[in-house]
């Protein structure tokens, strides 16, 4: 028999595929002796075999029933016994956390006759009323789909009746009566009892749990961060505890360091007298943890005791949900803590210096994302800004756009490519659409557990909550702050790193992470200043050293791709160790446009030569300084590769021009030659350039294109040598699906490069090598390798080739629909596909390397920037990545971590 169910003793932390996270958490603390409800977990295997199936498989009721059975005999209580009832929560939880995502059912077990168990246990009649009056509100909206309205507004009408403004102000007559409502709402909208059997309400509520895992707004997070869709989501059932037993009940939310900054501490939120979810929504206002502190010492002294233990245990953040009943803590939940970008690099570095890890392990703590997160521009301090409120700095960046109201309006705007922002009072799951398409989200309620900061840290989106002074209408659409009004469609700027809200637009500046990397650390310190300097310099030096030691580690080199002296510049600044993608055709665009028109159209020796003579001059001087910029590192320069057509004048407009002289009956020498221009353009075009006459095909087309490029390498090359330089030029074919190709360019190369040489009195060693960007080149390696010392796989055209898809166009135009569908989960654009791209550079690797052992291998397609297909590169063994200049330091980090997460490093 599959075992479907596992109690809490039985389970462990690395057993989150199984349990989900939350199940293994809550079994690890159980484990080493934390006070955790006991409770069981039925796993992902269920859910799969259920969605599979679409009904609950049978030995699934059974493992239920004996793991309840166990549950019970512990306890010494039956589910809804009506003397003394046991109660559970059904709680989901995925092996990814997908926080108000799925769904929860508190109080399962209350009844007619165990409602009355309930008050005999707890001795307070209204609590047991309310709870039941919770059940069924839940009940009603997660398992019976009933709307979650209805409910509320019975609830808010019978405050009115009784003329009263919260909940707890209703006697236990008022919730009895409110029951009996809602069992009423629950017939008319269901067409069936509210069941009174517990064990149907348990059932029912696993299934619900298992449902709520394909929900829409489930899929739509699930897509966003890139959660498979077929994993599945276990269920925790927990012995129900109670916090909302009175002034000495309440629960909350805590982490052992701030989340936001990584300052160790105790950093937390808690509602006294109050239910599990009431926290995590936002609902009402919470105290802080020093408020529970004199509220009850002592469960405040056990809580400290428990975060301490965990973190000892975890060896990490953690962030922990609690609930006191009546004086007695209990431990809900805990998991490694989500955090901001700046948090994870500082609670990195604290943690190795209380050498509770190593570097090693600090570097597997934090990712190329959070670092291209802290390279964002902030506010300038310095700017004068309009100051409307501060709330709680939830999640960094600095965030301008025009103020909305809901979600709704959130999409249509920013699909009109407006910056937005998004205001409410405080967000649930049916925000997240809109919480996508903002730029920054601000909330008026809810803490740094409220579901916009936890949401919106995941996401990496600038938020701002609890701004209590914005009174926030979302009907009217305005923010009012005393006399001020802020309406839909207006400017602010929220600053997620200070709480701060500004009217209008704010200036943003360079972040200091960004200094560092450009100036390097000292001069980055030193221009720190203001109230945040200390831990704004604790960031920077943390980033230093894990970037540091991500260089150490790393095997893999990091390369630029460059086109201009200037981005070699900041390249190398950014720690580039070479240029592995000189793009040359960006060099003739502009002016010099026609000069490459002329040459493809020359139809003499004489024309050519002319045209080529022009060019030399222009484009040695392009080398010459790209060389002495990367003086000493290699330096990849690719011969001309785009499609003909974007140097000659667009077809439409041509044709256009012509016909109108015709009709004109305009002569003359510039007539003519638009015609003739006309004539030579319809004969090259092409139906699908991006597969005709580009690359080296070009090359061996155009008579003297690629030999005026090689020649001014090789003079460049020469001058820099001449002028004391270290030039390390290497020319690179493109587009070449065969070896003949590259035979036919290489003779053709060593004997200008020998010519240079001979005439300027210099040696010269310009390597000459292939990109690999066609599956033929690929699966010929060892043939290419044969004419070629070096492979740089150009991965983007590996893609479109591969794949079929044609790189300009398909991106916007289906891949939402087949991220959809589930054909691709991330495109191949982005993230390389290993399973077919990939194999194929597995293919050319191994293959070239057994043809010429000293073969270097690089990759300079957009995926040699990108975090996770880094560590595919230094999986199958390349030499080098290269990228955008920005994302050069993203690819050192990652390169590190590809390091140490395969055990490659020995500098522990
Ligand atoms: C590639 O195809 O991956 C590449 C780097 O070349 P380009 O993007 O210029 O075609
Ligand atoms: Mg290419």
């Amino acid at each position: 028999m599959a075992t479907y169910v596992y109690d809490f003793s039985e389970g462990n932390k690395d057993l989150k595929d199984l349990l989900g996270g939350k199940g293994a958490n809550l079994a690890e603390m159980t484990r080493i002796g934390l006070p955790v409800p006991p409770g069981f977990t039925i796993t992902t295997e269920a859910c799969r075999a259920y969605m599979a199936s679409g009904h609950l498989p049978p030995e699934l009721r059974v493992e239920v029933t004996m793991a309840l059975r166990r549950l019970e005999d512990s306890l010494g209580r039956g589910l809804g016994d009506f003397h003394d009832p046991l109660l559970v929560s059904v709680r989901s939880g995925a092996k990814f956390s997908m926080p108000g995502m799925m769904d929860t059912v508190l109080n399962i077990g209350l009844n007619d006759a165990s409602v009355q168990g309930l008050t005999k246990f707890s001795g307070d009649e209204r609590f047991a009323w309310d709870s039941y009056r919770r059940l069924i509100q839940m009940f009603g909206k997660t398992v019976l789909d009933i709307d979650g309205d209805l409910f509320s507004h019975a609830l808010d009408d019978m405050k009115k009746a009784r003329g009263v403004a919260a909940d707890t102000e209703l006697s236990a007559g008022d919730l009895h009566e409110l029951v009996d409502q809602f069992k009423e709402i629950v017939r008319e909208q269901s067409g069936r009892e509210f069941p009174q059997h517990p064990r149907e309400q348990l059932d029912l509520a696993i299934t619900a749990v298992f449902n709520s895992w394909n929900t829409d707004r489930a899929r739509l997070y699930r897509r966003r961060e890139r959660i498979p869709h077929d994993l599945g989501t276990a269920v925790n059932v927990v012995s129900m505890v109670f916090g909302n037993l009175g002034a000495d009940s309440g629960t909350g939310v805590c982490f052992t360091r701030d989340p936001a900054t990584g300052k160790s501490g105790v950093y937390g939120d808690y509602l006294p007298n109050a239910q599990g979810e009431d926290v995590v929504a936002g609902i009402r206002n919470t105290l802080s943890l020093a408020d529970l502190e004199r509220l009850d010492p002592t469960s405040y002294a056990e809580l400290r005791a428990a975060m301490r233990t965990l973190e000892t245990h975890y060896r990490d953040l953690c962030d922990i949900e609690f609930t006191i009943e009546r004086g007695k803590l209990w431990m809900l939940q805990t998991r490694v803590g989500k955090r901001t970008a700046g948090a994870a690099f500082r609670i990195a570095t604290q943690l190795v210096d209380e050498h509770l890890i190593t570097m090693d392990e600090a570097l597997q703590r934090v990712s190329g994302a959070q670092l291209s997160n802290l390279m964002f521009p902030q506010f300038d301090s310095e700017a004068e800004r309009d100051l409307l409120a501060t709330g709680m700095a939830a999640s960094p960046g600095a965030a301008v756009g025009q103020a909305v109201f809901d979600s709704a309006t959130a999409q249509e705007w920013a699909a009109q490519g407006k910056d937005v922002i998004l205001v409410r009072r405080e967000t649930n799951p049916d925000d997240l659409g809109g919480m996508i398409a903002a730029v920054g989200v601000l909330t008026s309620r809810g803490g740094k557990t409220s579901h916009a900061a936890v949401v919106a840290r995941g996401m990496g989106t600038t938020c701002v909550v609890g701004a209590e002074k914005l009174d926030v209408d979302v009907v009217a659409r305005r923010i009012r702050v005393g006399k001020r009004v802020v309406a839909e469609g207006d400017t602010i700027a929220i600053d997620g790193s200070t709480g701060e809200i500004f009217v209008g637009a704010v200036p943003v500046v360079p972040s200091p992470v960004v200094q560092y990397l450009e100036e390097g650390l000292d001069v980055a310190l030193g221009a720190l200043h203001g109230d945040d300097a200390d831990q704004t310099a604790e960031l920077v030096r943390a980033v230093d050293r894990i970037l540091t030691h991500a260089d150490v580690v790393r095997r893999l080199r990091v390369h630029a791709n460059a086109d201009t002296a200037d981005d070699a510049h900041r390249a190398r600044l950014w720690g580039a160790q070479g240029i592995g993608l000189c793009r040359t055709e960006h060099m003739f665009l502009g002016e010099r446009r026609v000069l490459i028109e002329r040459l493809i159209l020359a139809t003499t020796d004489d024309e050519r030569t002319a045209a080529l003579d022009a060019l030399l001059p222009l484009q040695r001087a392009d080398f010459v300084d790209l060389l002495e910029q990367m003086d000493g590192l290699p330096t990849t320069i690719r011969l001309i590769d785009p499609p003909l057509h974007e140097f000659l004048p667009d077809l439409t407009a041509l044709s256009v021009k012509v016909a109108l002289a015709d009709e004109r009956g305009e002569t003359g020498e510039d007539v003519e030659r638009d015609r003739l221009l006309l004539a030579a353009v319809q004969r090259m075009h092409e139906a699908n350039p991006m597969l005709g006459l580009r690359g080296v095909r070009l090359g061996i087309v155009i008579p003297g294109l690629f030999a005026l490029q090689i020649r001014a390498v090789a003079e460049a090359a020469a001058q820099r040598l001449a002028d004391g330089g270290r030039p390390h030029a290497e020319i690179m074919v493109p587009l070449a699906a065969s070896v003949m190709e590259l035979h036919l360019v290489r003779d053709e190369a060593e004997q200008i490069i020998a010519d240079v040489a001979r005439e300027q009195g210099v040696e010269l060693h310009i390597p000459i090598g292939a990109m690999i960007e066609l599956p033929r080149a690929a699966l010929t390696a060892d043939r290419m390798a044969g004419a070629a010392e070096f492979f740089s796989f150009g991965t983007n055209d590996l893609t479109q080739t591969t794949w079929g898809f044609s790189r300009d166009d398909v991106e916007g135009a289906f891949f939402a629909e087949y991220t959809e569908k589930g054909v691709i989960s991330v495109s191949p654009f982005e993230t390389i596909d290993r399973r077919g791209v990939g194999r194929l550079v597995r293919i050319a690797v191994e293959e070239g390397r057994a043809a010429r052992p000293e073969l270097t291998l690089g990759v300079c397609g957009e995926h040699g920037g990108d975090p996770e297909s880094v560590h595919f590169f230094h999986e199958v063994g390349l030499d080098y990545v290269s990228c955008s200049p920005f994302r050069v330091p993203v690819a050192r980090l990652e390169a590190g971590r590809a390091a140490v997460s395969t055990g490659g490093s020995d500098t522990r």
